[in-house]
Formats: structure tokens, sequence, C-alpha cells
């Protein structure tokens, strides 16, 4: 149980109602910003301003997925009022206090540090990534089904990166019947994607590997499919870009080119909400859990 747990819930998209629903139902007390138009109520929840929380009682402060923008502005899909996270916030609140967050950016950063607070950033954890994969997975094959005329079956289909998300493409679209190519640096992953079935190929060839690709899927964060790349891929090639802002891909040679080539950020809080939630509220529930004790 999380008796006695005070945590804050800053805005955020339909994934943390999963979130709010776990830490209520394990008796936490919570404080909720940038839920004002949410009409479902949850026992032991309570929904405030951001000047009206208690700061010098949190436990935890829990923010989107994204953490925040640029700026500190902090999304929330059931508010229209202007959020903004600042160190000052982070000041206000006791030591122990921890900050949660899907991924991190330099301005979240920089006021955790600055405020010298506990950050977890839940997507760098390797169990919330793998299962983060599936949902990923499913929408990436509705992506592909949407934006191509011909079957998966039977298709060629590349897949950049080797990691827990590029592993898990892999290996779902092998099992629709398609022609997988892995295209990876490391030669355990060569020696793996070969164990696996699939074509392997170190990445300083990717240029040589394009010719007769159908589809393009990249889970590597820097800029990989190059204008060189694409210029050397068929005409009816669909590039999916897995990887977080801004992409591997070079997206305006691509359209100079006419190749479709698509950023798909955020798939499992698209496809899967309520699993995606579950996956984060979860994982924060068992971190929670441990702080406590
Ligand atoms: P990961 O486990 O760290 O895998 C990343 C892969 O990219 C690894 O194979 C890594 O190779 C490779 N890589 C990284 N930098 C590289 C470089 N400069 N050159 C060549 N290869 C490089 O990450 P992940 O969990 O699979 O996630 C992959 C990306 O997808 C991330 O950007 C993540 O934010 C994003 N993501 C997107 C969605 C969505 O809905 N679109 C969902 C989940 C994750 P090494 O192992 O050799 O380093």
């Amino acid at each position: 149980m999380l008796t006695g747990i005070k945590a804050a819930i800053i805005g955020g998209d339909a994934r943390q109602l999963e979130v709010i629903r776990k830490l209520a139902a394990l008796n936490a007390s919570l404080y909720l910003v940038g839920f004002d138009q949410l009409d479902h109520g949850f026992t032991g929840a309570t929904k405030m301003d951001l000047d009206d929380l208690p700061l010098g009682e949190l436990d935890a402060l829990i923010l989107p997925v994204n953490g925040s923008g640029p700026d500190g502005e902090i999304d929330t899909i059931f508010s229209n009022k202007k959020i903004k996270f600042t160190e000052e916030i982070l000041q206000k609140t006791k030591p122990s206090c921890t900050v949660f967050s899907g991924i991190t950016n330099p301005y979240l950063t920089k006021c955790t540090s600055n405020a010298n607070k506990k950050h977890i950033k839940l997507f760098e954890r390797d169990d919330v990534a793998i299962y983060n994969a599936i949902p990923t997975v499913e929408g990436t094959i509705m992506m592909v089904i949407q934006h191509t005329d011909f079957t998966i079956h039977q298709s060629n289909i590349m897949v950049l990166g080797f990691g827990r998300v590029g592993f898990s493409v892999a290996r779902t679209f092998a099992n629709l019947g398609a022609n997988v190519s892995v295209g990876a640096r490391r030669s355990e992953h060569i020696a793996r994607i070969t164990e696996m079935g699939f074509k392997p190929f170190y990445l300083d060839q990717l240029e040589n590997e394009v010719e007769s690709i159908d589809v393009c899927i990249n889970t590597i964060p820097a800029p990989i499919i190059t204008s060189n790349v694409i210029s050397k891929m068929p005409s009816h090639t669909l590039i999916i870009d897995l990887a977080s802002k801004p992409g591997g891909t070079d997206f305006r040679f691509a359209e100079k080119r006419g190749i479709k080539a698509l950023l798909a950020p955020g798939l499992p809080g698209i496809v899967a909400p309520k699993t995606a939630g579950k996956i984060i509220a979860n994982v924060l529930t068992q971190l929670l859990m441990d702080e406590s004790n």
C-alpha cells in the first residue's frame, strides 16, 4: 500500500489516468494539476491549480511522459489552462521529493539538477522500454498497413537499430511473413540477427542495402537515413521513423524525392493508452513502494 504517500500528478494524457487509478487504489494521497476537465473522480485524489499544491509535503512529483516542453510548459489533454513547471517549484519541495517523467529534456534536467532532486526517467529503464515496445510494434504495423498498398507478407522490410524496439519490430514483422533485414553496428547484434534468421548488415553498408526494400523502419535516434541513403531507395519505399524527435531521417530530402517518410512518435499512447498507462503505473507504484520502505 502507499498509505501516507503524497504525490502530485501534473498534466499528461490518457496514460496518466491509469497511474491515478493505480496510485489511488493503493491509498496514496493524490493532487491532480491540469485535470479540471476530467469528469471522472478518484477517491483520494483532489484536483487543484499548481499554485495550491502543498509542495513541502510531497513525496513525488509525477510529470507527463514527455516531461515538459523546452521551456517547462506541461502538456495536458484534460485542461485548457497553461501550466509551467519551474525550478522554483522544485526548490519548495522537501529534499526527499522525487520527480518522475518518461523522458527528459535539457530544461527539465537543469531544473532537477539545480534543485538537487532525484529524477527518475521511467523510459530509460529496460523493463519499461521492453514492455513499451509491444504497443510500439502494434502501432508500427498499423502505420505500415495504412500507408502501403501491398501486404507485409513477402515484402522487404528493413529495420535500423537492434535495441529494445528494433528487436521486437524485426521479430514481429518476420512473424507476419516479411523478408526482414536488420542494420546494426555491433558484431554481437549482427550475430543475434543472423541467429534469428534475418538478413544482417553493418550500418556503414546501409547505402548498399536499400535498393530493393519496400519499407524502412528506423529506431536509431541519430541522422542515419541520409540523402545518400534515400537516393538509393526505390521510389515506392515507405520510411517509418520511430526514433525520438527529430528522428533519424532527412525528411526534407525524402519529400523532395517523393518518398513517403513519417515520423511516428508516441505510438503506445496513441494505439494503446490504457496498456501504455498500465506499464507506467506498475513500475511507478513499485518505485514509490521501494522508496517508502
Ligand atoms: P535502444 O534500446 O537504446 O536501441 C537503440 C538502437 O539504436 C541500438 O541498436 C543502438 O545501437 C542504435 N544506435 C543508437 N545510436 C546510434 C548511432 N549513432 N549509430 C548507429 N546506431 C545507433 O532504444 P529503444 O528503446 O529501442 O528505442 C529506440 C528509439 O525509439 C528511441 O529514440 C526511443 O525514444 C524511440 N521510441 C519511440 C517510440 C514511438 O512510439 N515512436 C516508442 C518507444 C521508443 P548500439 O546498441 O550499438 O548502441
